[in-house]
């Protein structure tokens, strides 16, 4: 789609060009002219006294739309063992198919035909599995070639992925080659009964609304979903779908992969499968007070998490982060030591079971959401809680 100006019957009034949010209007010889700043908001459109400006749509958008069918998951793998996340896709996967009478399929790179039926058990009526050792390994160059290709050939109607680093790294351009929207980081998605369009939910404005978005005039409509944020569809043993294996010999890479290199951590940051978390933010003062955390992770077998602001202090890798820019979290608890409760922290871990806060401010608005709160300070309350679990535990 486009937004145009008549020039015939444009008057020069310049009405439009404060309607424009984006500042994307301009008066070239008298004439209003919209520049690539437009992010077709459409508010333009209705403003103009002469009814100058107007929207077209590409032709090749037309013809896109109305193309291709089915449901595709792109199914992460780590080390070959498909990921969490995959499955989470295949459950809301299979409720859009369900709602548009079609299929749901699963595109796999790399890992065996063994992790491929797993895909089928948990939902899937086909898996695309390539198996070549270029795809072996995540590489975001031969990965976005590859699944664009099999999108281009195949048409899927919608295609989700998961919102972590590997899916935030390749869908991105994946859906820039075949010149289609993509809404990151959804919460919710859902079908227009009427259009049959993906409506794809998440927070915008620094989680202050929800953003329902769609992609109405190019195919596929392409979303990334957080890890943890759906629920699994079904697994059932005995589900029966089919495995296509797709070749890779026609992509091309300037890229290898050499050496895939782990952070060594005594302490896991695998947070989104954690139990138990012990989160530290600025209140932590640094490097000694996130010393007394990792002591009462350790203590708790659990993972240790982070607020931006620690993050951003260098106090803590960004790997540990929670929230909108980092990870979505839902332990069965999470222990909040120092971290106000912004509402960019508050999105990444407000589903945990139990939410206890410690904070010495008693108005701090983690307090609103925490199931336990201590006020106090954390260099206090947090070594006496370690040395309880400790002698609780007998270590
Ligand atoms: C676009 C955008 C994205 C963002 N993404 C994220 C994100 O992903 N994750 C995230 O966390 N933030 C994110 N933020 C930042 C967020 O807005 C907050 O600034 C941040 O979460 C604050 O971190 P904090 O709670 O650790 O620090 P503060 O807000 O400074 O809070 C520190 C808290 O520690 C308490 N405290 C101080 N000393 C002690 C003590 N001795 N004992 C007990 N309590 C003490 C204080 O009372 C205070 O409540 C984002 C911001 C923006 C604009
Ligand atoms: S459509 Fe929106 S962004 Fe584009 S020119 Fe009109 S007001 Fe500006
Ligand atoms: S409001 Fe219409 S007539 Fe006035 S400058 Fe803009 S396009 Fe031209």
């Amino acid at each position: 789609m486009f937004i145009k100006v008549n020039r015939d019957k444009c008057s020069g009034c310049e009405s439009c060009i404060q309607s424009c949010p984006f500042d994307a209007i301009v008066m070239q010889d008298d004439k209003a002219e919209i520049t690539e700043n437009c992010q077709l908001c459409r508010a333009c459109l209705s403003v103009c006294p002469e009814g100058a400006i107007y929207e077209i749509e590409e032709a090749s958008d037309k013809k896109e739309k109305g193309q291709g069918s089915g449901v595709w998951i792109y199914a992460e793998q780590r080390e070959g063992v498909i990921a969490g996340v995959s499955f989470e896709l295949l459950g809301i996967g299979k409720k859009l198919a369900d709602k548009l009478g079609t299929e749901v399929s699963a595109v796999l790179f790399g890992a065996t035909e063994e992790e491929a039926q797993e895909l089928i058990k948990w939902g899937a009526d086909r898996v695309y599995h390539c198996a070549d050792a270029l795809v072996s390994a995540f590489n975001d160059e031969p990965y976005a070639g590859l699944l664009s290709d099999l999108i281009e050939r195949y048409k899927p109607e919608i295609v989700l992925a998961g919102a972590t680093p590997i899916g935030r790294s390749f869908i991105p351009r994946v859906a820039a080659r075949l010149k289609t929207g993509l809404t990151a980081d959804c919460t919710s998605l859902e079908i227009d009964e009427a259009a049959k369009n993906l409506i794809q939910i998440r927070p915008a404005f620094g989680g202050n609304i929800m953003a329902a978005i769609l992609c109405p005039h190019t195919r596929p409509q392409m979303a990334t979903v957080r890890p943890r944020v759906m629920k699994r569809g079904v697994y059932d043993e005995s589900g029966l779908g089919e495995i296509i294996a797709v070749k890779a010999d026609k992509v091309r890479s300037r890229t290898k992969v050499l050496e895939i290199v782990k952070e060594v951590s005594d302490i896991s940051v695998n947070l989104q499968e954690a139990n138990i978390i012990v989160a530290g933010g600025r209140g932590t003062g640094g490097e000694k007070g996130f010393k007394l955390l990792h002591e009462l992770a350790g203590a708790l077998g659990a993972s240790l998490g982070a607020s931006r602001a620690a993050v951003d202090e260098g106090w803590i890798p960004y790997s540990h982060q929670v929230g909108q820019t980092g990870k979505t979290v839902g332990p069965k608890i999470y222990i909040a030591c120092g971290i106000s409760g912004a509402v960019q922290h508050i999105v990444g871990m407000q589903s945990s079971d139990i939410i206890i806060a410690i904070n010495k401010n008693p108005e701090a608005p983690i307090f609103n959401i925490a199931t336990y709160g201590i006020v106090g300070d954390l260099f206090e309350i947090v070594p006496m809680l370690t040395r309880k679990i400790k002698e609780a535990k007998g270590i």
